[in-house]
């Protein structure tokens, strides 16, 4: 069967000289691992994790809260400065030497304090571009309706210390393949998510939908329905904290009939496209 679709696509691609030639059984992996972490796996096999929020993570099973369960990873990406965002940055990236890409402001702050080198964090804007894993993955960075501040808790004192975070970011990210994921960060409605979609095409979007710091079901079936219109949608950010009520549930409904393929999935799961 999967020699099948190999010699089809080798086929389509001779025929079709604008179809993108995929890479012969290359997949693309996405694991869940809770709020809005997640592992890709492209599919060439280069590894990023976005978000790592795991081991103070409720909703991230046992087995990822040791972080040398993730393995190799190659780039570590963050959107904003929360801290079930960041929250296992400065570990993961001290573990596996990895970049850290973000937000110019964000970055500059992990850098101040001495999360990541001046080396390993690297800064960049909306609309910015980078390929850190080589030619054949591209990042952009979006635009996302939030805040983006990183506090620290001094453990003795247990005095909190906010610095700035820039400002709060989505990414499209598009693999080997062609197949292009949309992470939206933490996200309320805002209507050039339109303009996101109608630009970069995404097939995936990972999409928050937990309420009170960003869209609730509603407004996520909204921009799903209205702007997005997606192949695959993940639902994440719901939840994780009493505050975060969205359920997938509550979000499947609200979509009604639709094209779009929704993947109610649990943290520790894992998807191939
Ligand atoms: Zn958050």
């Amino acid at each position: 069967m999967a020699l099948v679709r190999t010699v089809l696509i080798l086929a389509l691609a001779l025929i079709l000289p604008g179809v993108p030639s995929a890479q012969p059984g290359g997949k693309v992996e996405v694991l869940w691992l809770g709020q809005a972490a997640f592992k890709i796996t492209s599919p060439g096999g280069k590894v990023i994790v976005l978000d790592p929020f795991l081991v103070n993570n409720p909703k991230t099973p046992a087995q990822y809260k040791n972080l040398d369960a993730l393995g190799k990873v190659d780039l570590i990406l963050v959107t904003h400065g929360h801290g079930d965002h960041v929250g296992d940055v400065k570990d993961l990236a001290a573990k596996t030497q990895a970049k850290v890409y973000g937000p110019a402001g964000l970055i500059a702050t992990l850098i101040d304090l001495g999360w990541v080198s001046a080396e390993q964090g690297v800064r960049f804007g909306k609309s910015g571009k980078v390929q850190p894993l080589g030619p054949q993955i591209t990042i952009t960075q979006v635009r996302a309706e939030h805040s983006s501040e990183v506090t620290v808790t001094d453990p003795a004192t247990k005095k909190s210390t906010t610095h700035p975070g820039g400002e709060p970011a989505g990414f499209i990210i598009e693999l080997e393949n062609g197949f292009k994921l949309y992470h939206m960060g933490d996200t309320g409605l805002f209507g050039d998510m339109k303009l996101i979609a109608d630009y970069y095409k995404p097939d995936l979007v990972l999409i928050p939908i937990g309420g009170h710091f960003v869209m609730d079901p509603k407004d996520a079936a909204y921009a799903t329905k209205e702007w997005l219109k997606p192949k695959f949608v993940i639902p994440m950010h719901y939840g994780t904290f009493p505050v975060l009520k969205g359920t997938p549930q509550e979000y499947v409904a609200a979509l009604g009939p639709t094209s779009t393929k929704v993947f109610p999935i649990n943290p520790g799961d894992k998807l191939e496209f």
